[in-house]
């Protein structure tokens, strides 16, 4: 177990195409724990691999959602779930709009406009496929982290006037830092 350094833009790492899982091992299962530490400490809500480095088709996510039990909301329920080698289909023509922030892009937010449903078939820690519909946050998720595959980023989906405002705001709190 172990907190893996994040890659922040503009690395050019967080650019490449990561390539598909082929074998599922232990060390592959380790990469996973530490993608999860690694999340928790951040703290953030999902994680592509590429984030930490390694150019392969894992992700993990927990959306920690409030536990409806805990008066005080202070409480969250942890649901952690991996997905490795994601694939998506059947997306609806709807959209919803969330806003988005990175642990690559640190502390900078903005709406971004996804499909607001998508069926994903992946596969597990041990190779073993599994498909769902996904709807609401976790879409939304699962399509930014999927984006880390592909060398995307959340802010490659804003205009680049939004964009370039973003990136600005980034080099200041740099600065200040
Ligand atoms: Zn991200």
């Amino acid at each position: 177990m172990a907190i893996l350094p994040i890659l922040e833009t503009p690395d050019p790492r967080l650019r490449q195409i990561s390539k598909p899982v082929e074998t599922f091992d232990d060390a592959l299962r380790t990469l996973i724990a530490d993608m999860f530490d690694t999340m928790y400490d951040a703290p953030g809500i999902g994680l592509a691999a590429i984030q930490v480095g390694v150019p392969q088709r894992v992700l993990v996510i927990d959306l920690q959602e409030p536990d409806p039990e805990d008066a005080e909301g202070k409480k969250v329920i942890r649901n952690p779930r991996i997905f490795i080698n994601p694939v998506f289909s059947e997306q609806t023509e709807e959209h919803s709009v969330y806003q988005e922030g990175c642990l690559s892009v640190p502390e900078q937010y903005a709406d971004v406009t996804r499909p607001a449903e998508i069926t994903v078939d992946w596969q597990d820690e041990y190779g073993k496929p599994h498909r769902e519909r996904m709807t609401g946050l976790m879409a939304t998720c699962i399509q930014h982290e999927h984006d880390h595959l592909e060398g995307i980023l959340f802010i490659d989906h804003l205009s680049r006037l939004k964009r370039d405002m973003v990136l600005k705001k980034l080099a200041k709190a740099r600065k200040a830092a």
